[in-house]
């Protein structure tokens, strides 16, 4: 399998998914995994997976898509990447995305732009972000399974854009241990994959309590494969009406109304729901990620990590700060620091920072309330279109990217679990996908109720 993989990279069509290769690994891997055959195999014994670039591992280029990072290599590996060692996994190499997980379309990344295996006459299309490597090395089949952070919607909405399943754990459920931090409150790994079944093994390796991350969560790991029965009779699933959105393309609302029948047809309750706070989450999300961000990415000051800008004579340390971040950040790296540094700042805390902290305390308790009220998960598109063009929207104004994560970003905000399954194609012939949403720590439910949808 790993030779076929590290074959298929070479031979591959230029997708740019993988940033580093590192076959020496990935063969010392497979060959203990072949010595382990069988009795104390782990349950991914010998499966060639790529790395998201956001992953420290030991020894290998870890740079987070960031000219800021370059040469740097962790000198300890991330909790994620031991535990699917652990298992047995192969690593194949590093996988491109956007700069420090910030984008939607793998468009800001010091490798330049992941390209979608799909595609429409002869144009490139985005794979999303920004686990767009991710998404598109699992869609052309260059490797079984890739990792993924998602902070707004960077595994979902990848996913749908190239026709994969890709699950964001509740909050805690997997340790950020190891992880190039973005915003943390929201930042959770969870497994890109092409079934759910595969998204269930590889989220059942990478999840667990680690003491070495205090916001991860020491609650069991149940056997999440074996809820795969299919059978979700009597399940009450809501349909949110403010994800109804104005404008929203009529092969969207048409996808939906296919997710909720399939849903129905298995014997499911499908109910009106509301989440009253809906319209606030994106203003929100874009105050909460830059002023965590902000803080974050304070420790890249050309001191601690990779690349130092050359100084002049007279240059002091403040210069060497202010070059180092001027050259090492991409554009909307920066833009995200200053957005977050003025949220934050003492004159506008209260009417942004604290403000948008209320906001999010109130999209939680919308949730909070329907899940009180009986619903076991909920149905919403994954994403307001198919993939979009590369370049299309990169000279856009800013906000118009942001607009990509209307239907993700609620759930980072509430600390819930979401997965988006692929459930049809549109007009064009490209891939969309749906999103479900459940329950704190009910990645079971979810992941059977995804099955269905598959
Ligand atoms: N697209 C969102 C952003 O740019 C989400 C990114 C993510 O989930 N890492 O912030």
């Amino acid at each position: 399998l790993t030779m076929a993989c590290l074959t298929a990279i070479d031979a591959g069509t230029p997708l740019n998914a993988f940033v580093h290769l590192t076959p020496e690994i990935a063969l010392d891997q497979a060959r203990a995994a072949d010595a382990r055959r069988g009795e104390g195999a782990g349950a991914l014994n010998g499966i060639p997976l790529g790395i998201k670039d956001l992953f420290c591992t030991r020894g290998v280029a870890s740079q987070a898509a960031s000219n800021i990072l370059k040469g740097f290599k962790p000198e300890y590996e991330s909790t994620v990447t031991s535990k699917l060692f652990e298992a047995g996994a192969v690593m194949l190499g590093k996988l491109n995305m956007d700069e420090f997980a910030m984008g939607s379309s793998n468009e800001t990344s010091c490798y330049g732009d992941a390209v979608n295996p799909w595609k429409v006459d002869d144009r490139k299309l985005t794979p999303g972000g920004s686990s767009g490597g991710s998404a598109a090395a699992v869609a052309a089949d260059l490797c079984l399974g890739a990792t993924g952070t998602d902070t707004g919607g960077s595994i979902r909405q990848p996913a749908a854009f190239t026709g994969i399943v890709g699950i964001k754990p509740t909050y805690g459920r997997v340790s950020r241990w190891g992880i190039v931090a973005f915003a943390s409150s929201l930042d959770q790994a969870g497994p890109m994959t092409k079934t759910v079944r595969d998204a269930a093994i590889l989220l059942g390796a990478m999840a667990g309590h680690d003491p070495k991350d205090s916001t991860s969560a020491d609650i069991p790991v149940p056997d999440f494969e074996a809820a795969l029965t299919g059978d979700i009779r009597g399940k009450k699933i809501g349909i949110p009406r403010e994800y109804r959105m104005e404008g929203m393309p009529a092969e969207i609302e048409a996808l939906w109304a296919k997710g909720r029948e399939m849903l129905a047809d298995a014997g499911a309750e499908i109910v009106d729901i509301s989440l009253p706070h809906t319209k606030y989450a994106l203003p929100a999300y874009y105050v909460i990620a830059p002023a965590e961000a902000s803080s974050n990415l304070a420790r890249y000051d050309g001191v601690r990590y990779g690349h130092r800008a050359k100084l002049g004579q007279g240059d002091g340390i403040v210069d060497m700060y202010e070059k180092t971040r001027a050259e090492g950040f991409g554009k909307e790296v920066q833009r995200r620091v200053m957005i977050g540094t003025y949220v934050l700042s003492a004159g506008f805390y209260d009417a942004y920072y604290n403000r948008a902290r209320k906001v999010r305390a109130l999209i939680k308790r919308d949730f909070d309330q329907v899940f009180a009220e009986g619903i076991d998960a909920i149905l919403t598109p994954a994403t307001p279109s198919s993939a979009f063009g590369l370049g299309e929207m990169a000279h856009a104004d800013p906000v118009e990217m942001y607009l990509n994560d209307v239907f993700t970003v609620t759930v980072n905000l509430a600390g819930l679990p979401g997965i988006s399954v692929p459930v049809g194609l549109d007009a064009k012939g490209l891939p969309l996908g749906l999103q479900l949403i459940g329950r704190p720590w009910d990645e079971a439910g979810l992941l059977n109720h995804a099955h269905v949808l598959e």
